[in-house]
């Protein structure tokens, strides 16, 4: 027994599985924390991007229809002129609805319902020939919406127009007005869709550790951010794990990068698997990783970093130099900025080194 441990000891390679790795139940929460820390920011970041998008649709939507409104007045249509002046109402209030709160998806949704209804009121009281405002209809609404609403959006507006069209004695025209919005529907659908998908995988590069799978820098930033400021409006703990590999330069020295490499890739599958979906990890050095433990007090995080200390001792990912590693744990105290209690956190896991590694710290 002895003799073997030795030998795994002096075996420079990785061991292949280790207990913390093959716990199932705990595997499905992988999935869980990966998606909760990514789609919290990659949705923010998402918000503030389409923003915009809705923005432009209310200003380019209220002074389309403005000269109408007008004409219509000046030519005494007074029925067709006051459902103009309420769909330019329409966008305006919806316009500032989102430079005011920054809720992009209820203006979306709404400027969608607007756009349609709009279009059918204009063409059912205009007659057929106003059917060419179904077309930037169509496109705003693959815009404004997720593809699949679009289509059923288009549908909708495309069958009842239908009642309008088909009358139209011009049954040419009709088909054609009825297959270019198909047409037009199937690009904006394409095009909507693979916009979409490469703006999550833009997010998702922009806010992951690549080796790892960890949140990076960036995302931490984020997140320490929105936590200080909902702690401002109601102060519930939140504790931070800042920890570090030791003396990791010796594992890439004696075992070589690519070890290296794998052995960071364990260490935060290890973590991972630890922690709850609501924490979150991130990877913000070369072999230094913080784990956010929200609604957490000092003392469960300590409890936390001693359990992942201790797992991350036991798996004898390498040897010589054992990897092991010095955490500092730290509360968010109230007033204090992200910054301040980051660097806590890392001076308690300076302490840790200090007092000679493999060991966590409560921060002062
Ligand atoms: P300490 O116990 O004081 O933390 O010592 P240490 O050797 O872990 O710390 P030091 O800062 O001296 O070395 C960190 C090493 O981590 C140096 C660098 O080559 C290595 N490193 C940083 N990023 C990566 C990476 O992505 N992959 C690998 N394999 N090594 C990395
Ligand atoms: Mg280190
Ligand atoms: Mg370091």
């Amino acid at each position: 027994m002895g003799d073997a441990t030795r030998q795994t000891q002096r075996d420079p390679g990785l061991k292949q599985s280790t207990p913390a790795m093959t716990s199932g139940p705990v595997a499905d929460q992988q999935s869980g924390l990966e998606t909760w820390s990514y789609i919290t920011n990659a949705q923010r970041d998402q918000d503030s991007v389409d923003g915009y998008m809705p923005l432009i649709l209310a200003i380019t939507g209220a002074l389309g229809v403005t000269p109408f409104a007008v004409l219509r007045f000046l030519n005494g249509e007074w029925i067709v002129g006051v459902i103009d002046v309420g769909i330019v109402v329409g966008f305006v209030t919806l316009g500032l609805h989102v430079m005011r709160t920054r809720r992009v998806r209820f203006a979306s949704v709404a400027l969608a319902l607007l756009c349609t209804g709009g279009a059918l009121l204009t063409v059912y009281v205009g007659g057929a020939q106003q059917v060419f405002w179904a077309y930037p209809v169509i496109m705003a609404i693959f815009y404004l919406l997720k593809p699949r609403e679009a289509v059923v959006f288009a549908v909708a507006l495309m069958l009842a127009l239908l009642p309008v069209m088909i009358p139209d004695e011009n049954s040419f025209r009709t088909t054609t007005v009825l297959i270019t919005m198909c047409v037009m529907s199937s690009f904006a659908y394409a095009f909507s869709a693979i916009t979409n998908r490469q703006r999550r995988l833009l997010i998702h590069m922009a806010t992951r550790d690549d080796l790892t799978g960890a949140g990076n820098r960036r995302s931490l930033e984020t997140r320490l951010d929105d936590i200080v400021a909902a702690h401002a409006r109601n102060p519930a703990p939140s504790s931070l794990l800042l920890f570090d590999i030791d003396h990791f330069k010796g594992v890439n020295d004696r075992h070589g990068h690519a070890m290296g490499d794998e052995v960071l890739r364990r260490v935060a599958e290890i973590v991972r698997l630890r922690i709850r979906v609501t924490d979150s990890m991130y990877r913000i050095g070369g072999e230094e990783f913080v784990v956010l433990l929200e609604g957490q007090t000092l003392e469960s995080g300590l409890h936390l970093a001693e359990q992942l200390r201790t797992l991350v001792e036991a798996n004898e990912l390498v040897s010589d130099p054992a990897v092991t590693v010095s955490v500092g744990v730290a509360e968010l105290a109230s007033g204090e900025s992200a910054s301040r209690w980051l660097e806590r956190a890392d001076t308690a896991m300076y302490e840790a080194k200090r007092l000679g590694r493999n060991r966590t710290t409560a921060a002062n």
